[in-house]
């Protein structure tokens, strides 16, 4: 097994960078960076039929991962989370096709451990051994149970109000945690002087090119366990996009591969209407996004009011023929209630989210009840107990 890595790329300016050495954003427009592979190579060497023997986890696409060493990959076993088909909800809503992907049964109960995997094996590489990140929530449990796997030092920024499972696991994890009186905006600004004054590596989303490459690794099993046909819609929870961006870089990934066909989904966005910047920029026709005031909501990990990748979520929307739709916090926790009626699956609010943005989207006519549609339940019911009363 080859990692078929080549180079980073500028996704706005195109400026190319050595993926020999650590870099954060681009040194010219401080845009988001994308690692770039080999692809004409990789495709001799790896098919579906090869990697489908291979272990379930998100690993099993190496030869598209970052890594080039095997060794220093840091895991817990991420990735390659079910897609299961939601019959009693598609019965309610008499639509014939719907699937929920489960990342809530990843490690740390989300699917935050995928960047995190990819970003800390990465860091391990280059021989980086002390992070720091800022994080809503899920990506301080996941960087916390990275670097101890493999040895390593985290601090970590959060709002003091994240939920309580975020900041007792990363506790119990022993790393060292600053909790904060504001947002993640607010906590990414300690978490990058932390950062310059003691040599810390800041693994910010997409503020380094590696977490998107544990993300996107949702596209690649989308894919191959839809038996490579993408389904015609996506609904995705989103906060500072990661996952959207990610799968959306998959897809290119893939048809260069000849895995798929240029087919794509619509790719849809939800976001609480208590921190909706993307949904406004969508609406607004903007390239970017603007930073979202006194930004407030249940679903802690879209509780981002400033995303450096939004002209990428954006234009995956927009290429996609997708939309993005702002849902009521209330409707989220009625939401998440009934899918653990109905399906027996305790999600995360964020996930919830993606339902009442499901109906919204049915009834404004961009769904049609015959699409295939595949909703991303981002996490676990489980980390969020304080949020549901009965
Ligand atoms: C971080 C997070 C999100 C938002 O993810 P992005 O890919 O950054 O948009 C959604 N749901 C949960 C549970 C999260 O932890
Ligand atoms: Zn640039």
């Amino acid at each position: 097994m080859r990692s078929f890595l080549t180079h980073l790329e500028c996704t706005y300016c195109k400026t190319i960078f050595s993926a020999e050495k650590p870099y954060r954003t681009c040194s010219k427009c401080s845009k988001v960076l994308f690692a770039r592979y080999d692809i004409k190579s990789a495709k001799k060497e790896i098919s579906p039929a090869k990697i489908s023997t291979r272990n379930p986890t998100m690993w099993r696409y190496f030869e598209m991962l970052p890594i080039i060493n095997p060794d220093n990959i840091v895991t817990l076993g991420e990735g390659f989370t079910p897609i299961l088909p939601i019959n009693n909800l598609a019965k309610l809503l008499d639509c014939s096709s719907l699937f929920i992907k489960d990342e809530g049964i990843n490690p740390t109960s989300s699917f935050k451990a995928r960047g995190l995997s990819a970003a800390v094996s990465k860091a391990k590489e280059f021989g980086l051994t002390k992070f720091t990140i800022p994080s809503a929530g899920n990506a301080a449990g996941a960087l916390a149970a990275y670097c101890a796997r493999g040895g390593m030092k985290s601090d970590i920024f959060m709002p003091k109000d994240t939920p309580i499972a975020n900041i007792k696991e990363v506790s119990i994890i022993g790393s060292n945690l600053t909790l904060i009186d504001g947002l993640i905006n607010d906590a990414g600004k300690l978490s990058q002087e932390k950062a310059e004054k003691e040599n810390l590596f800041d693994v910010s989303t997409l503020k380094e090119p590696y977490r998107v490459e544990g993300k996107k690794t949702m596209g690649y099993e989308i894919a191959e366990q839809m038996n490579w046909e993408l389904p015609d819609a996506i609904i995705y929870p989103t906060g500072g996009g990661t996952g959207i961006i990610g799968m959306w870089k998959a897809f290119d990934e893939l048809e260069q591969l000849g895995w798929i066909d240029s087919k794509r989904p619509k790719m849809f966005c939800v976001q609480s209407s208590g921190c909706a910047p993307i949904v406004k920029a969508f609406v607004e026709k903007t390239e970017f996004a603007e930073p979202w005031q006194n930004a407030k909501t249940i679903a802690s990990g879209l509780r981002v009011p400033v995303a450096i990748g939004d002209y990428l979520i954006l234009d995956a929307l927009r290429s996609s023929k997708g939309g993005a739709v702002s849902v009521e916090d209330e409707d989220i926790l009625l939401e998440t209630k009934l899918i653990a009626e109905l399906e027996g699956m305790f999600i995360c609010p964020e996930g919830g989210a993606t339902i009442k943005g499901l109906k919204i989207l049915l009834d404004n006519g961009q769904l049609s009840k015959d699409d295939n549609i595949l909703l991303l339940n981002t996490g676990s019911g489980l980390k969020y107990l304080e949020i549901f009363n009965n």
